[in-house]
């Protein structure tokens, strides 16, 4: 056959039986050819080709390659009749997909999954009827008529149809085949209920309006900007970015505002109800699959305004995004690290450059990271330095627990006991902080020193005794608390060791007889709404003591609240990680930013055995600048980033073995690697070496800022085929390190 309008088809649109390159869900490295269908068919349009045996979902990504037997070429089943894929987040995707070092496909699956596109949802058809009663009536025919009576012209689908008929979906699709009844793609979705920037919000200080209307003007200008919006916790970041969100939304673009934490999103909603009038879209892993499926249509169309959701949502198909606020941009939860590792801040300022959208990262305390582009300048940096009405920040001094009276199996110093007990009489909150979830981190023999450990990885296991459990907090496998020893099989001489927030709430019942304590630990709730009852609950009065992980740090507004008792400040400045002097920093300032509101002023304590540490002094004195500037200059001198680059390698497998093994087969062949000036570390083994029974060496490349970092690793890796049974995970930009 003669080759039809291809390969040089015109972009935008290929006529039928045009050769197309699709890019599908699948595993596969590159695009395949198809013929284009009856219709003809989009660039980006969204497709089901035959692959093998099976129907696939993919994308028409452009025009096909050719160069072979056109008579093999298979068509295109089907085009969805959903939008196509613009051309912009082709781009996003591809570049995505080649900063992470993640396959195509892989990154195609991210933007498809969550809607419901791979798993078929918006493929479902809806019946109705269409023309007379077939010549063959048979009982089961009849009763499916009967069904899509009752249903009074309701669209239903064919599994719903067919289960109110009692029959199997073949019946139904032979009336169709007759013509009595017909198939049709599922009607349009509603909009959301347009939001209207016009009306009037709070009445800015002058400072907040000074950024809100460089804000504003960022988001009038139409083109790629990025902010750091800098202010303390409670200074009025929010009202200040809902102005670029009420500028975006009257030029006629999306915007989307994306937060840390599911718990966090309702009262953001509500916040921007009171704000706009309407709700806005709301996209999470608790959105229903129905609505998951209308706003993806929608935010396509344009029907819907603003959307505010996790990381994935920077996936969306948004017509015109011209806004994307990252809140509490330092938070750790914006890394993906499963599946497809990526960090939704980094990828949120990627896809707004290509968007020509602006980015606005707001934090009380940013990443190294954005602190350091704001510095150079590759930032704009607006910053709010006081807290909103009267409120001023807490006084934040340490507690030196070299000299408090503390006996064994306590935490609570005499010092931070009687700040607590100031609040009870007073009618006011504190919260102890202790970021560690459970009764006790370590369950030791008495007898022979072992510590119970997870079965399957290389960690402790924890005791809970809310859930009367040992739990395992990488895997979550959890087993009783055993009576004997594994180990020895002593009885009745295993002791919990050091304190989980569970344990703490026992030593603050006991010492404040009645006080109503609350433990706030994700561990505690089944879904984020009992969460939420919660933490609003609090709010409101209902626990004199709150005790916290590191949920509590994140955003919730506690008015009550006037103290904050950190029980081990130490804590995350253990260990070799070079984050750890950022992460302790920002974490102490975001707890302590929970004390005090308006007419409330707060304290923080902070119970610490190294007073005079770099870290803790930076956080007592608040000269917040001095400590960023000092930990740059540690990060240059080290190569470290955000001045040199980093990427992890971690290879994982059930035999230790042939993982180690494939670690040093890749360490001796690192040619491609020392060829950008890169150097490569270990193999090692993982900070945490077994996770649900697979053993893991890690390898850490290290490289200088502008090297070409991915392509290298991609020709490096490119040399081996990895052994069947291991996994190699890459993790450009890793966390720790
Ligand atoms: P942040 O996001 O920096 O923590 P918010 O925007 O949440 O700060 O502001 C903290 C509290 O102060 C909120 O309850 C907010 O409504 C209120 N607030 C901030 N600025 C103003 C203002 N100019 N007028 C009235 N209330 C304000
Ligand atoms: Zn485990």
């Amino acid at each position: 056959t003669a080759p039809p309008e291809s390969p040089a088809a015109p972009p935008g649109h290929y006529g039928r039986g045009a050769l197309v390159a699709v890019l599908t869900t699948q595993p596969l490295a590159t695009t395949l050819d198809y013929l284009a269908p009856e219709g003809g068919c989009h660039l980006g349009a969204f497709v089901e080709v035959p692959l093998g045996p099976r129907q696939v979902l993919g994308v028409v990504w452009g025009p096909g390659k050719g160069g072979f037997d056109l008579a093999k070429v298979r068509p295109v089943t089907r085009v969805l009749d959903v939008p196509p894929m613009r051309a912009e987040m082709q781009a996003f995707l591809a570049r995505a997909a080649d900063y992470t070092l993640t396959p195509l496909p892989a990154m195609l699956r991210l933007a498809t999954r969550a809607p419901g596109l791979a798993g078929g949802a918006m493929m479902r058809k809806v019946y109705r009827r269409a023309g007379p009663e077939p010549a063959r009536m048979t009982e089961g025919r009849a009763r499916v008529l009967d069904a899509l009576d009752a249903f009074g012209g309701a669209a239903v689908t064919l599994s719903e149809l067919a289960e109110a008929a009692g029959v199997s979906p073949s019946v139904i699709k032979g009336l169709v085949k007759a013509g009595t009844i017909a198939g049709e793609d599922s009607p349009r979705d509603t909009p959301y209920p347009r939001l209207d920037p016009d009306r009037p919000g709070v009445a800015l200080t002058e400072d907040q309006e000074r950024a809100a209307e460089a804000l504003r003007q960022a988001a009038r200008a139409g083109g790629f900007s990025a902010t750091l919006l800098k202010g303390v916790t409670g200074s009025g970041k929010t009202e200040v970015y809902l102005e670029a969100v009420a500028e975006t939304l009257r030029a006629g673009r999306q915007a989307l505002v994306l937060l840390p934490e599911i718990a966090l999103t309702a009262e953001f909603i509500a916040r921007v109800e009171a704000r706009f009038g309407a709700r806005p879209a709301e996209w999470h892993s608790g959105v229903t699959m129905t609505e998951r499926r209308r706003l993806w249509r929608m935010v396509a169309e344009g029907g819907a305004e603003l959307v505010v959701g996790a990381r994935s949502a920077l996936f969306l198909p948004f017509r015109d995004l011209g806004l994307i606020v990252v809140d509490e941009e330092h938070d750790s939860s914006y890394k993906q690290e499963d599946g497809v590792i990526y960090n939704a801040r980094d990828m949120a300022v990627l896809r707004a450059s290509l968007a020509g959208a602006a980015v606005v990262l707001a934090s009380a305390t940013p990443s190294l990271e954005t602190w350091v582009n704001a510095q150079t300048g590759k930032y704009a940096r607006l910053d709010l330095t006081t807290r909103y009405g009267a409120a001023v920040m807490p006084a934040i001094s340490a507690i030196d627990m070299r000299s408090e009276d503390m006996p064994a199996a306590h935490w609570i110093s005499p010092s931070l006991a009687q700040a607590v007990g100031r609040r009870l009489e007073a009618g006011e909150q504190s919260l102890l902080f202790l970021n560690r979830r459970g009764y006790a981190p370590v369950t030791l023999c008495r007898a022979c020193g072992a510590q119970i450990g997870c079965d399957h990885c290389d960690a402790r296991m924890v005791e809970h005794r809310f859930l009367k459990r040992l739990m395992c907090h990488q895997c979550g496998a959890t087993k009783p608390v055993p009576s004997a020893c594994p180990s020895c099989g002593a009885e009745g001489r295993l002791a919990p060791v050091g304190p989980g927030v569970e344990r703490l709430a026992e030593e603050a019942a006991a010492l404040w007889h009645g006080a109503r304590i609350a433990i706030l630990s994700s561990d505690r709730f089944a879904s984020a709404r009992a969460l939420k009852a919660q933490i609003e609950a609090i709010a409101q009065g209902a626990a004199d003591i709150i005790i916290g992980t590191q949920l509590v740090a994140k955003g919730h507004n506690f008015p009550l609240l006037t103290l904050v008792g950190v029980i081990d400040a130490d804590l995350g400045l253990q260990g070799s990680d070079l984050r750890a002097a950022e992460r302790t920093f920002q974490l102490m300032r975001q707890v302590a930013g929970r004390a005090g509101r308006a007419e409330r002023p707060g304290e923080a304590l902070l119970q610490t055995f190294q007073p005079e540490h770099p870290v803790i002094r930076a956080i007592l004195s608040g000269e917040e600048e001095r400590f960023w500037q000092a930990e740059a200059e540690e990060r240059r001198a080290a190569g470290a980033p955000p001045f040199g680059r980093l990427a992890g390698i971690i290879l994982s497998s059930t035999d230790l073995a042939q993982v180690s093994d494939f670690g040093r087969e890749l360490a001796m062949m690192d040619a491609p690697l020392r060829a950008i000036g890169a150097r490569l570390f270990g193999p090692a083994p993982a900070p945490i070496a077994r996770i649900r029974g697979r053993h893991r060496v890690r390898l850490l490349i290290k490289a200088e800022k502008t090297a070409p970092l991915q392509a290298a690793i991609a020709r490096w890796l490119g040399q081996f085929r990895p052994p069947s049974g291991v996994r190699v995970t890459v993790d450009i930009d890793p966390q720790s390190f």
